[in-house]
């Protein structure tokens, strides 16, 4: 009898369960962040999580915008004349590298030795292909390395030394370390320190320890996605430490239906395997983008005592741009060619 009542109670959850799936019990996502599929060639890209209004002059903020709205246009061009997804998500990102207002090529963060260390990864969604570096400290755009990792070596990840080799031999440009230094990061750097040996000199504790990373996610106009990420990591970082961003599924993940770029503490979202979980239940549970996205970005993560955010496209055109920090540098472009950009918790209407 009593195991009877047990196999029913069983019977009855197991009921439950099926037909309320565990992701229909989740809020939805804010609709700020989310987007009703769209068709056409997209691209989506993030300038890192973390950005705070009270740490933002006016002057940067502008410029940020500014190398956001370049970076999607240079995607666009790509993905208007018929160009790969993985084409677009390249050239995008290595604007963004270029640019000194974010932490990836130039103007990356330095390490507690006041190094910079670079980490990359690139991910095709149509072949499951996937390239990585971490630690380099000489490759301009680490973008392209991560790329060439994947077309043109038999391995998937690359770090220092061996990873400058191949970089040198297969004419990827490397530049003296100087070319990626800038004065705010290095003075983040000294104030880290300062803190560190409990200097009152050192100014206040930025609310997060990261930000800047960049990231890209695009359709192309064969309905093929591509993933990548670049970052030089979080400042004070040592040891060799080496975050999400070029850990394939961790901040980059690209499948046949689902994209996506994190930001934020890495070490958070490597152990939910971020990217990759995201993707897996829209592709296991069948859950919308939107649902997978907040139930990763805004869940599980702030439940283990992580913060950030992330981008991911649909292979039907679906976007969702979930963060939990202040801010979050986004844009996306679509068939019009018209940048769309947003920093805090502005509007930023979605295709
Ligand atoms: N996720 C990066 C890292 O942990 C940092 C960032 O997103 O800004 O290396």
């Amino acid at each position: 009898m009593r195991m009877r009542l047990r196999s029913k109670a069983w019977l009855a959850a197991l009921a439950c369960a099926l037909a309320v799936p565990a992701w229909a019990t989740a809020d939805q996502a804010d609709p700020v962040h989310d987007g009703a599929p769209a068709a056409g060639p997209l691209l989506v890209l993030h300038g890192g999580a973390g950005v705070e209004r009270a740490s933002l002059p006016p002057a940067e903020e502008a410029a940020a915008r500014e190398a956001l709205a370049t970076a999607l246009r240079a995607g666009h061009a790509v993905l208007r004349e018929g160009g790969s997804a993985l084409d677009a998500v390249t050239a995008a990102i290595a604007v963004l590298e270029d640019a000194p207002q974010f932490n990836a090529g130039r103007g990356a963060v330095f390490t507690h030795e006041g190094r910079n260390e670079l980490d990359a990864a690139i991910m095709d969604g149509a072949s499951g292909r996937a390239g990585a570096i971490a630690g380099v400290r000489r490759v301009r755009n680490p973008i392209r390395l991560a790329r060439t990792v994947m077309e043109d070596s038999p391995h998937v990840m690359l770090v220092g030394e061996g990873a400058e080799t191949f970089a040198g031999e297969r004419g990827i440009e490397l530049v003296d370390p100087s070319w990626f230094r800038t004065e705010k990061r290095w003075q983040q750097l000294q104030d880290a320190l300062a803190r560190e040996r409990g200097q009152a000199s050192a100014g206040p504790a930025p609310a997060h320890p990261y930000f800047g990373t960049v990231g890209a996610v695009a359709l192309d106009s064969s309905g093929q996605l591509a993933a990548g990420t670049s970052t030089g990591g979080m400042t004070n970082k040592r040891w060799g430490r080496v975050g999400d961003a070029p850990l394939v599924g961790a901040g980059t993940w690209a499948d046949a239906r689902c994209a996506v770029s994190g930001t934020g503490w890495g070490e958070f979202y490597i152990r939910a395997a971020a990217a990759h979980e995201i993707c897996a239940r829209v592709r296991l549970a069948g859950q919308p983008l939107a649902t997978a996205a907040e139930a990763v970005i805004n869940r599980e993560i702030p439940a283990a005592g992580g913060n950030g955010g992330a981008i991911v496209l649909g292979a039907d055109g679906s976007i969702a741009l979930p963060f939990n920090t202040g801010g979050m540098y986004r844009g996306w472009i679509g068939a019009d060619g018209v940048p769309h950009v947003a920093v805090f918790d502005e509007p930023l209407p979605l295709p």
